[in-house]
């Protein structure tokens, strides 16, 4: 007997008739003796629809009433799927986040999970029930709903799994598992039989929203056993494991890609002592983050370009910050570009490996790509180019290092 998270994605929860597929999914585990609690998110495309409802009725908006508003999707699944699985004879209950409780601090949106005690659950395993959980969802330190940002089911279901000890956290969504790039930009893109807890770290916070990268963190301090899998076909997952278990590193293990970000360029800004940090500085207090920075040489010592990229959301409140440094920081022209992309290759091989950046630029300068700025860390390199290469760019790099399936 085993104690299991099972985790259903929008895709996976988004028809009755699909509630049904998942019923049943969840009736096999139980059926062969496991303790089995289920974390479900809304049903797919109705989050968006709840955010653009937010919008359409205040742009400005308080955080905490969205977080009512959003919240209410996984509310629906939860009772649906739990009616199914009664339907199937199967004891099951639904949980909102409060009921658990999931506590969370009170950062509305973006919340993060301090606690959860399962005590309950845990009691109602030895009658046999199945715990329904709304994922995305908990209660904050102020005592209201908050959610855990977009994606945010997925590290409901680690945190929960982490909470009761369970042998494992499956995360059953609408690809058989992680592949080597997006399968749907990369026709080429190779299924992984396991992947590091580190390398699936870098990819989600690069951009491969398979897995919430939050989840990702979460399951590697807390040694959950996470595996990604297919709700509709019965096929072995992707298991994200520790670097010890596995035996040969590629150099490269994935290729991927984010739209999210928006290039500034700052023109002809004084080239002379203080200037990042009065930039930089007023962007960190304005709690703008800052991913890529570049700084070219000037030319004649007095002016260069400062070029660095910004979230994209977050490019209006970077242009203010930046209107209320003129005088202190002056500049010919500030320029932003949102038609950007992060184009990204990780890999635990790099650490031992050189030459991986200039296999990378090569590859890129021969399909005549552009590369707009660039910047590394230990097991990756990003670099940012035109949007209108994104695809293209994944399938070049994909494909330079060996990656594409046979
Ligand atoms: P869910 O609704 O189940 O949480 P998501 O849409 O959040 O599903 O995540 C699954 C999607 O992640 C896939 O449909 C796929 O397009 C995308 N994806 C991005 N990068 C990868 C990757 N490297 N491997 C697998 N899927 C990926
Ligand atoms: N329903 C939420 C979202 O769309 C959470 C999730 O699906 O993980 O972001
Ligand atoms: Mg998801």
């Amino acid at each position: 007997m085993a104690r299991l998270v099972m985790k259903f994605g929008g895709t996976s929860v988004g028809s009755v008739e699909r509630i049904k597929n998942v019923a049943q999914k969840v009736k096999r585990e139980v059926d062969a003796g496991h303790e089995v609690a289920v974390v479900v998110s809304a049903m797919s495309g109705e989050t968006n629809r709840l955010v653009d409802l937010v919008s359409d009725v205040a742009s400005l908006h308080d955080a905490r009433e969205y977080d009512v508003v959003v919240s209410s999707g996984e509310q629906v699944t939860v009772g649906l799927l739990s009616l199914a699985l009664q339907d199937l004879g199967i004891s099951a209950r639904s949980w909102l986040g409060w009921q658990v409780p999931v506590k969370t601090n009170a950062v509305h949106g973006a919340a993060r999970i301090e606690r959860i005690d399962c005590a309950e659950i845990i009691k109602r395993f030895d009658d046999k029930q199945v715990a329904v959980c709304a994922g995305f969802q908990g209660i904050g330190s102020d005592n209201r709903i908050t959610t855990l940002g977009r994606g945010g089911s997925d590290t409901s279901a680690v945190a929960l799994a982490a909470a009761l000890e369970a042998d494992r956290c499956d995360i059953y969504t609408d690809v058989d598992g992680i592949y080597t790039a997006d399968p749907r930009i990369a026709t080429k893109a190779a299924k992984l039989d396991k992947i590091t807890y580190e390398e699936m770290l870098e990819l989600a916070s690069l951009g491969a929203k398979v897995l919430q990268t939050r989840s990702v963190e979460m399951a590697m301090k807390h040694r959950v056993k996470l595996q990604v899998l297919s709700s509709f076909e019965d096929l072995p997952g992707t298991l994200v494991v520790d670097e010890e278990d596995i035996v040969e590193h590629q150099v490269v293990s994935g290729v991927t890609y984010t739209r999210d970000e928006a290039k500034v360029t700052l023109q002809q800004v004084a080239d002379r002592p203080g200037v990042a940090a009065n930039v930089f500085g007023a962007l960190a207090d304005a709690n703008v983050n800052v991913d890529m920075i570049v700084q070219n040489v000037s030319e004649d010592g007095k002016a260069t370009d400062l070029t660095f990229t910004v979230g994209r959301k977050e490019v209006t409140q970077a242009l203010a910050v930046l209107e209320k440094l003129k005088g202190k920081v002056d500049c010919k022209a500030v320029v932003p570009d949102p038609n950007v992309v992060k184009v990204s290759i990780v890999g635990m091989g790099m650490r031992s490996h050189a030459g991986v950046a200039k296999t990378m630029f090569a590859a890129l300068a021969e399909k005549g790509i552009n590369i707009q700025v660039i910047s590394t860390s230990e097991i990756k390199v990003s670099v940012l180019l035109a949007e209108e290469y994104t695809e293209l760019a994944v399938r070049t790099l994909h494909t330079a290092f060996g990656l594409d399936a046979a």
